[in-house]
């Protein structure tokens, strides 16, 4: 007797070994992704249909979606006048009669018989008869027969061409009868218990043919809880992995340049910026690699922790990196930092693709033979020729916008160097886990003293005079305006589809200039800046309006971020219902910088519902926290910033607005199971270790 020990994993299985497959239904799955039998086990349905409460036949109503339950009594068809053929089958109950009504498909005779038991379900109308046309239906062969189209809660499933709902479910059933008990439960016993989760069998049984709602709703729990648990589990074990190296650049804290720093600083610290660096401190002077995010809403002072970290690596010996998504704000932070650290004697260099020629190569060597402390550029930084002496720590700022490979780039200049990333904009707190749930966290949740946060309107058309008259008010007091555009110039076919559904088009950045510049505001200087500028030109715009050459600034949304005048305090923003929330939040952190009131105003007309929300909450709020829930709230998971170009798997069955209660306690316990467990070597682990080799292979590079 041959006994098969070397079981196939359900993985590993083609699904055309289900019942029903056959090699053109296997092409069709295959559109759908589904290539084996676990394939098949996990294309869950996208909704349900409740089809168990039978109603008697007298009771139904025309223009309602009906079950009922009787036997065939009479079956016949005929051809009308136009040539259609019609198929008809009376059935009855105890109580009445219905005809089940189909159109040219005269094959319903083979299928059908008088004095079978048979379920219909459909829309009933009313003709001369009642009726319900073309009704899924399901013959009993025997009372107490389980039902799969009918007479119960049916799977509605997510098709392609040339598979009907009928026909999956039916493979489905096959599929679930032959391998539901060789489906592995992977999830360690404890855990279940704790979370009071469904077994997995269980659940994905429950998933397709629900017995009961209730049943359905523990087996998304159990089904959405394993996808988190598996994603965390994979940023656990990376964690673990980045801290286990103890070969990284093991910083001393405390010296007299960073004693200066903080002496020479203009400011108070805020205690949450107290608290960040207390934490960079402490990762920074441990062998182990710093790999840490700070986030923090606009304005909360991101730019001096992470300038605090670059001095601890200069002080030491190390150079420091800072690299960011664009050019402006690279020459912003060299500007800024040169105005903080030349006075220490720390020597900062620039390098962005506009440094060229001469320039360049004195760059390059500088950053060679370490003459440079600290370098800020863009992706200019990690190509080839860049070679730093010594780079102790990278500041990734506004990260989301780097790849996960231009992160690394950065990463690998050095050995082993601490990194500190950054982003522009709190992130919802869900999104944060699932995106950064490797990093450790510093969040400044406090804007420095003395800020007064800008006041927010909401106008429509019939106030543009009185806020160009207010504009000139403040111009007049010596301050400064931004007035944004969503669109440089206006296109024939009135530009981008309007996002907010508004006819009007956007009003364009460079038409408006011309006017406010000749006839709105002809005594004062006003200033244009969009993308399409090169990069030389955005910054001599940039300075001149900074220096006050300029008092009005036209713009797009070239400003949203790392721009700082604090003496404005006017922005007009038009067609705002084409910003997304978050960027509305940025674009209004450009103000508010000084110590004088300022006044963000959304001139808008907009009747789209989904711009009247995003409108309603940013006037409502201050607090990017609240506005990052708000959006994620609003857009949904899949639309905030665009998760795939972060590397990580998009979410097939959990929703990170409504699972939050699953993500938290998956989390949990995925960072408790590696804590305990750091290799998964450990009894009843290696199906989960097996899980996660085969779903992040070569992404996560989980040698585990
Ligand atoms: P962001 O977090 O948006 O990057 P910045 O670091 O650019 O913010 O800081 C915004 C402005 O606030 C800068 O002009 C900076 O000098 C100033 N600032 C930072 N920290 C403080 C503080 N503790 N007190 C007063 N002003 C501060
Ligand atoms: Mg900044």
């Amino acid at each position: 007797m041959v006994i098969n020990t070397n079981k196939q994993s359900l993985s590993q299985i083609p699904v055309r070994y289900v019942k029903g497959v056959g090699p053109a239904r296997a092409e069709i799955l295959k559109r759908l992704e589904i290539e084996t039998v676990e394939d098949l086990l996990y294309h869950f349905p996208r909704r349900y249909e409740d089809r168990s409460k039978f109603n008697p036949i007298s009771k139904v109503k025309a223009g309602e979606y009906e079950t009922v339950k009787g036997e065939i009594l009479t079956l016949g068809g005929h051809r009308t006048g136009k040539g259609k053929s019609i198929f008809k089958a009376r059935v009855g109950d105890e109580t009445g009669a219905i005809y089940a009504v189909w159109f040219n498909q005269s094959y319903m005779k083979n299928w059908l018989k008088a004095g079978d038991k048979i379920i219909l379900y459909g829309k009933v109308e009313r003709y001369k008869d009642i009726q319900i046309t073309a009704p899924e239906f399901e013959v009993i062969k025997e009372e107490g027969d389980e039902t799969i189209h009918t007479g119960r809660i049916v799977p509605i499933y997510p098709l392609t061409e040339g598979l009907s709902n009928r026909g999956l479910r039916s493979i489905m059933k096959n599929a679930l009868d032959k391998y539901l008990g060789e489906v592995e439960e992977a999830l360690p016993a404890e855990i279940r218990a704790r979370h009071n989760l469904a077994e997995l069998r269980e659940a994905i049984g429950n998933m397709h043919f629900p017995g009961a709602e209730a049943l359905r709703q523990a087996a998304y729990e159990r089904i959405v809880f394993d996808e988190f648990f598996v994603l965390q589990l994979a940023l656990a074990l990376r964690k673990a992995k980045i801290k286990e190296a103890e070969d990284g650049v093991a910083h001393k804290v405390g010296g007299e340049l960073s004693e200066s720093f903080k002496a020479l600083l203009p400011f108070k610290l805020t205690d949450a910026q107290k608290k960040a660096i207390e934490d960079t401190e402490k990762d920074m002077a441990s062998p182990r690699p710093m790999n840490r995010l700070l986030e923090g809403d606009v304005g909360s002072g991101k730019t001096i922790v992470a300038a605090y970290a670059l001095v601890l690596t200069v002080q030491n010996g190390h150079q420091g990196a800072l690299m960011v998504p664009t050019e402006i704000l690279a020459r912003q932070h060299f500007n800024n930092l040169n105005g903080l650290l030349r006075p220490l004697g720390i020597n900062i260099v620039l390098l962005t693709n506009a440094v060229i020629d001469e320039a360049r190569e004195e760059a390059n060597r500088m950053v060679e033979d370490g003459t440079a402390n600290i370098i800020v550029g863009t992706h200019a930084l990690i190509q080839e020729g860049v070679k730093f002496r010594d780079l102790g720590l990278a500041v990734i700022d506004e990260q989301h916008k780097f790849g996960v490979d231009q992160r690394s780039s950065l990463k690998e200049k050095g050995l082993n160097p601490d990194v500190l990333f950054m982003t522009a904009t709190p992130i919802p707190r869900t999104l944060a886990m699932t995106l950064y749930g490797d990093l450790d966290l510093s969040i400044l949740d406090q804007m420095p003293e003395g800020r007064i946060p800008p006041k927010a309107y909401w106008v429509g058309e019939e106030r543009r005079q009185g806020i160009y008259k207010f504009i000139a008010q403040e111009v007049s007091a010596g301050r400064q305006a931004y007035i944004v555009y969503p669109v440089i110039e206006k296109k024939k076919d009135e530009g981008l589809p309007a996002r907010g559904g508004s006819a009007s088009g956007g009003k364009a950045a460079t038409e408006m200039f011309a006017k406010f510049r000749d006839e709105v505001f002809p005594r004062f200087k006003v200033g244009l800046i969009h993308g399409r500028l090169d990069d030389t030109e955005k910054e001599r715009v940039m300075s001149d309006f900074k220096a006050g050459k300029a008092q009005i600034l036209v713009s797009t949304t070239v400003i949203e971020v790392g721009i700082d005048n604090p003496n404005v305090s006017v922005m007009l923003i038009e067609n705002p219902e084409r910003f997304g929330l978050s960027q509305l939040h940025q674009l209004r952190g450009r103000i508010g910088r000084g110590n004088q009131r300022s006044y963000c105003i959304l001139l808008s007309e907009t009747e789209s519902e989904q711009a009247k929300k995003r409108l309603k909450a940013l006037i409502s709020t201050t607090s990017g926290f609240n506005i990052a829930e708000e959006d994620l709230q609003i857009r949904g998971p899949g639309e905030f910033f665009g998760i795939r170009q972060h590397g990580l798997p998009e979410l097939r069955y959990a929703n990170l607005v409504s699972d939050v209660k699953q993500l938290e306690a998956a989390r949990k316990e995925a960072f408790n199971l590696v804590k305990g467990d750091p290799g998964l070597s450990g009894p009843g682990h290696s199906l989960l270790k097996a899980i996660l080799k085969r779903k992040f292979a070569g992404r996560f590079e989980i040698k585990a």
